[in-house]
C-alpha cells in the first residue's frame, strides 16, 4: 500500500496544533507542575510541523533547519516538563542549548535531506526514550497514565530509530520529507498517533493526581494524617460487612486521652497539637496493617480490629497503653495517659458500626470512671443494635 505522506503531513500539522490548543485550555484547571512547559513544548511542535509542511515554498533554512531545531526544542521542553511534573528541577540547559545547537548543526546540512534525517531521527528518539524513561519513574502513587504515556514515548522511539537503520542503509529512498516509502510512513504515522496521545496522557495524569489529591484531602485528617470521621465510618462498614460474611470476630477500639483539657490549658493549644500527631505516630506503629484507625473526635480516636477476639483486643489496646504512657509525646515535659474502651463483636454479632461504636463509648466511659489509664471490654449484645434489629 502507498500512502501519501503529503496527507500524513498535513494530519500531523493539524493534530499538533489542536492537541496544543487543547492542553492550553487543559491548563485552565490550574497551574500544575509541568503545565506551562508542555503547553510552550506543544506550541513549538505544532510550529515545528507547520514549517515542516511548507517545505519547498520556504526556504530550507526556514523549512528544514529551523523547522527541525523547533521539533528538537518541543520534545526538550516537554521533557522539562515531564521532569517537572515529577516534582524534580529540570536543567535549564536542556531548554535552551538543543534548539539552538541543531539548528547550527543542520545549516551546513540542509540540501541532504537523508542526513538531516538520520540525525534528527536519532535525536528526537533520544529526546523519546528519555521521556519514557522520566514517565516510569513517576513512583508509586502515579496511576495508568504513566503507562500511556511512556508506551508512546517509547514506540515513537523505537520507530525513529529503525527509520534511521533504513535511511542508513537506503539513502536513495529519502529523497525529501514527502518520500514515498512504506518506512518513512510509517514513522509518519507513529509519530501522529503520539502527538494525539501523548499530550491526552498529560492530561490524564494531571487528573489522576488531582484526583487522588482531592481524595486524601475528604479522607484524611490534616492534623494527624489518620483518616477522618467520615472516611473511618465508610471503611468500618466494610470492614464489618466482611466480618460478618466470614463470621469472623471483630472489634472496635475506642481511644481517649485522659485530661487532655489540662494539657491545653498548661501548655498551649499548639502543644496540644503536638501530643495528638505524636499520638497518631504511636498509632501508626502499634496497630496491624488490616487494622484501620481513625480520628474519631478532637481527642478521640477509633480503630476497627478485624479478626480480634476481646482477648487479643485487650492485649492490642493493653500494648498501645503501655507505649503511651512510657515517654512523653510531642515536646511535653511529661507523658499522659490514654483510656480505651473495647466493644468485641463475635462472628455472629451482627453488630452495625454505629452500635458497635456506641458499646465502645459505653466501655470507654466506664474506663473514665474508674480512674482513667485503663482499658475496659465490653462484648457486643445484640440489643446494643445489631443489624438484624435496628
Ligand atoms: P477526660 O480524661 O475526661 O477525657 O478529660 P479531657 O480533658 O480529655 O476531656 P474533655 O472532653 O473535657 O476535653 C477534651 C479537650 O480536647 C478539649 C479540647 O480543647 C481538646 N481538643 C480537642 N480537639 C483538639 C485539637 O485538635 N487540638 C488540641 N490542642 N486540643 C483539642
Ligand atoms: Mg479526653
Ligand atoms: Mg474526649
Amino acid at each position: 500500500m502507498i500512502l501519501d505522506m503529503r496527507t500524513i503531513v498535513v494530519m500531523l500539522v493539524v493534530s499538533s496544533v489542536l492537541m496544543a490548543i487543547t492542553l492550553a485550555v487543559g491548563t485552565k484547571m490550574g497551574r500544575a507542575a509541568g503545565f506551562v512547559k508542555w503547553n510552550a513544548g506543544l506550541g513549538l511542535l505544532a510550529l515545528g510541523w507547520v514549517l515542516v509542511a511548507a517545505r519547498g515554498v520556504l526556504p530550507d533554512l526556514v523549512g528544514v533547519a529551523l523547522a527541525d531545531a523547533m521539533l528538537v526544542a518541543g520534545l526538550c521542553t516537554l521533557l522539562a516538563g515531564l521532569i517537572e511534573f515529577n516534582d524534580r528541577t529540570a536543567p535549564r540547559l536542556l531548554l535552551i542549548a538543543p534548539g539552538p545547537l541543531v539548528f547550527a548543526l543542520l545549516i551546513p546540512l540542509v540540501r541532504d535531506y537523508g542526513d538531516v534525517t538520520l540525525l534528527m531521527g536519532v535525536a528526537l528518539a533520544m529526546i523519546f526514550g528519555a521521556m519514557a524513561i522520566e514517565s516510569t519513574r513517576l513512583g508509586p502513587r502515579a496511576g495508568p497514565a504513566r503507562w500511556m504515556l511512556a508506551l508512546a514515548c517509547f514506540a515513537s522511539a523505537v520507530m525513529l530509530m529503525m527509520r534511521a537503520v533504513d535511511i542508513w542503509l537506503r539513502p536513495d529512498l529519502y529523497p525529501n520529507v514527502f518520500a514515498t516509502n512504506n518506512m518513512h510512513a510509517a514513522a509518519f504515522i507513529v509519530l501522529f498517533a503520539s502527538t494525539i496521545v501523548i499530550p491526552l496522557a498529560f492530561l490524564l495524569m494531571h487528573r489522576e493526581r488531582a484526583a487522588a489529591k482531592l481524595y486524601e484531602l475528604a479522607t484524611t485528617d490534616p492534623l494527624t494524617g489518620l483518616f477522618n470521621r467520615r472516611a473511618f465510618c465508610e471503611l468500618a462498614e466494610r470492614e464489618f460487612a466482611r466480618a460478618r460474611r466470614l463470621q469472623s470476630p471483630h472489634a472496635v477500639l475506642m481511644m481517649d486521652l485522659d485530661l487532655f483539657k489540662r494539657v491545653n490549658d498548661e501548655y498551649g493549644h499548639q502543644a496540644g497539637d503536638r501530643v495528638l500527631v505524636g499520638f497518631a505516630a504511636v498509632v501508626k506503629r502499634c496497630f496491624r496493617i488490616e487494622d484501620l484507625a481513625g480520628r474519631y473526635g478532637g481527642e478521640e480516636f477509633c480503630v476497627v480490629l478485624p479478626g480480634a477476639t476481646m482477648e487479643k483486643a485487650i492485649m492490642i489496646a493493653e500494648r498501645l497503653r503501655g507505649a503511651v504512657s512510657q515517654r512523653p509525646l510531642g515536646d511535653l515535659p511529661r507523658a499522659i495517659t490514654i483510656s480505651i474502651g473495647i466493644a468485641a463483636c463475635s462472628g455472629t454479632a451482627e453488630a452495625s458500626v454505629d452500635a458497635a461504636i456506641g458499646r465502645a463509648d459505653e466501655a470507654l466511659y466506664r474506663a473514665k470512671q474508674e480512674g482513667r489509664d485503663r482499658v475496659v471490654g465490653l462484648e457486643f449484645a445484640p440489643e446494643d443494635g445489631s443489624i438484624a434489629s435496628p
